[in-house]
């Protein structure tokens, strides 16, 4: 596998793959991987032949200084999953590669209200960071295609919305979310738990399941307070948000009792400090 730290070196190569008319598959992550980033790389070496995986913790896409600090990194690992992956090539850029010359300056984009609910109400600016790195990995790649998790669903349709608007050609891909077994979406942050959290997280993604199977029997204002109910019982959960959204692929809208079944149930829990998102589309 190929590792590049530096844009020239990337660009250099990727040009050279593009003349012999190689196609190219980008799956942009934080690192600390695990199978839920694994399944985008398995998928994009499936439909693309060159796959590049990008590991680079944002600093403008981190609305608080401690979370930034404590996100996990582990970049032997992350190189060693992603040979065993034989994935073709990794980009570990630094701040200074990524925003050339210190230039922080945040990508100005009207993203028509989709950046202004849930993550966008809890994390200030995040998507605003997130959409400006990705916008960046975006020209430096020139992808085909590029793979995004439905863990993360309302950044999937901001990349789709950005990549219009920005008139990519890219196609983003979205994939379904990996879970653990006992139900708890994969996320790096799940190495921050201690082995009491990690034991009551499945909670999260228990309830999820629960609001998918009684959504037909109970109004959305029903099924908001057994949520609320549930994560009250135990003090260690401090629910942030239990919210169901309807999507057109475009825009995200509040869900009424007529459409909730064609919807998604979004979540944001936290154990300590530590913030766990999940989603579920609540159609049977
Ligand atoms: P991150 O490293 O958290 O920024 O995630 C990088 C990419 O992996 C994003 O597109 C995420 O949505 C995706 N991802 C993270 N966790 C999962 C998961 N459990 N299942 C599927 N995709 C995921």
């Amino acid at each position: 596998m190929f590792i590049f730290r530096t844009r020239k070196e990337l660009k250099n190569y990727l040009s050279q793959e593009r003349k012999r008319s190689k196609t190219i598959g980008l799956v942009p992550t934080m690192g600390a991987l695990h199978e839920g980033h694994l399944s985008l790389i398995k998928r994009a070496k499936q439909e693309t032949d060159i796959t590049v995986c990008s590991i680079y913790v944002n600093p403008t896409q981190f609305n608080e200084q401690s979370d930034l600090e404590q996100y996990p990194k582990n970049e032997s690992e992350d190189i060693r999953l992603l040979e065993q992956e034989q994935c073709t090539a990794v980009f570990i850029p630094t701040t200074t590669e990524v925003y050339e010359k210190g230039n922080m300056d945040l990508l100005s984009i009207d993203l028509e209200g989709v950046d202004k609910v849930l993550e966008g109400i809890s994390r200030p600016g995040h998507f605003d960071g997130m959409v400006t790195v990705v916008h960046k990995l975006f020209k430096i790649v020139e992808p085909d295609r590029a793979y995004f998790g439905e863990k993360d669903y309302q950044q999937l349709l901001i990349v789709k919305k950005m990549a219009k608007k920005m008139g990519f050609k890219t196609e983003i891909v979205g994939c379904p979310i990996v879970r653990e077994e006992d139900g708890l979406a994969m996320s790096s942050r799940n190495k921050r738990l201690n082995k009491e959290e990690r034991e009551i997280a499945p909670l999260i993604g228990k309830v999820l399941k629960e609001v998918k199977e009684q959504v037909s029997q109970l109004t959305i204002d029903a099924l908001k307070d057994k949520v609320t109910l549930e994560f009250e019982k135990d003090p260690r959960f401090k629910l942030d948000y239990f919210e169901i959204f309807s999507d057109n692929g475009n825009v995200m809208t509040l869900s009424e009792e007529g459409n909730k079944e064609r919807s998604r149930a979004f979540i944001a829990v936290s154990l300590r400090n530590i913030r766990l998102i999940d989603n579920i589309s609540l159609k049977s």
